[in-house]
């Protein structure tokens, strides 16, 4: 199927800065555009991904936070950082608490996330901090996001049980049943790609990019798409979508600016 819906928020909860920006910058990018309230959740600081002589994590986190910060604003989304170890990064209960915690805090309708399998092609292994960051937000998405009797301590933090309706699982180029017409982001999405200097150096990521979202889009007629395995937990019912309680500082900014 393709998909026209718009979420009121989505929330993206992903492994490493530029991990958004490879497989679903252009899906934020449309809905943030049509007014959706976007959240970027990066887990690690990707700071081991370095070959640079004189480079120290400390400084790489610095600056990956900033070009993730960047690409971020040029789509229009907050990003949050959780600073979990790059390269070890495990699908704990601690984490997963946190996760829940935003989740109850910014009320996505939608979480779109990676894959956590193993492998999903005759070429390719799934990096470990990938496959830990999608099992840590699936296990936050169901059952504990909703359930007030699960880290009860959230509950008298004031954060109340809230549903997710759908999980989009990002699925590369991989048969899905899910794809997002990105035709009209995709410059979006390569202005955002592009903010990750320090992991391009000299590369240029757009004939690539512009290949495999043709490749994509190609199933399902469209000219750029991205494709995702969704998820529906709930059906939702536009009328009675809960509103935000807690909008966060870049909703408010952007609701001030009109
Ligand atoms: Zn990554």
């Amino acid at each position: 199927m393709s998909s026209t819906f718009i979420p009121q928020r989505a929330m993206f909860i992903f492994a490493h800065p530029d991990d958004i920006e490879f497989g679903s910058a252009g899906t934020a990018a449309l809905w943030s555009k049509n007014g959706c309230d976007v959240t970027y959740v990066v887990l690690t600081d990707g700071n081991i991904g370095s070959h640079e002589r004189g480079m120290t994590a400390a400084k790489l986190a610095q600056i990956r936070r900033e070009e993730q910060t960047n690409a971020a604003n040029v789509v229009g989304a907050r990003c949050l950082f959780l600073g979990e170890p790059d390269g070890m990064l495990q699908p704990t209960l601690d984490l997963r608490k946190k996760l829940v915690r935003l989740i109850r805090q910014y009320k996505p309708n939608v979480v779109v996330c990676g894959d956590p399998n193993f492998y999903y092609s005759d070429s390719y292994i799934n990096h470990p901090d990938h496959r830990a960051a999608a099992q840590v937000a699936l296990e936050a998405i169901f059952p504990c996001a909703d359930s007030p009797l699960i880290f009860p301590e959230l509950l008298e933090e004031g954060y109340e049980p809230h549903k997710v309706n759908y999980v989009y699982i990002s699925f590369g180029r991989r048969e899905s049943n899910c794809y997002i017409d990105i035709s009209e982001t995709i410059d979006t999405k390569l202005t955002a790609l592009k903010q990750h200097k320090s992991q391009m150096k000299d590369w240029d990521p757009e004939e690539r990019m512009r290949q495999w979202t043709a490749e994509t889009g190609k199933k399902v007629g469209f000219k750029y798409a991205e494709a995702y395995h969704r998820i529906t937990l709930k059906e939702i019912e536009e009328e009675t979508a809960p509103e935000a309680e807690t909008p966060g500082d870049e909703a408010q900014r952007r609701a001030q600016e009109g």
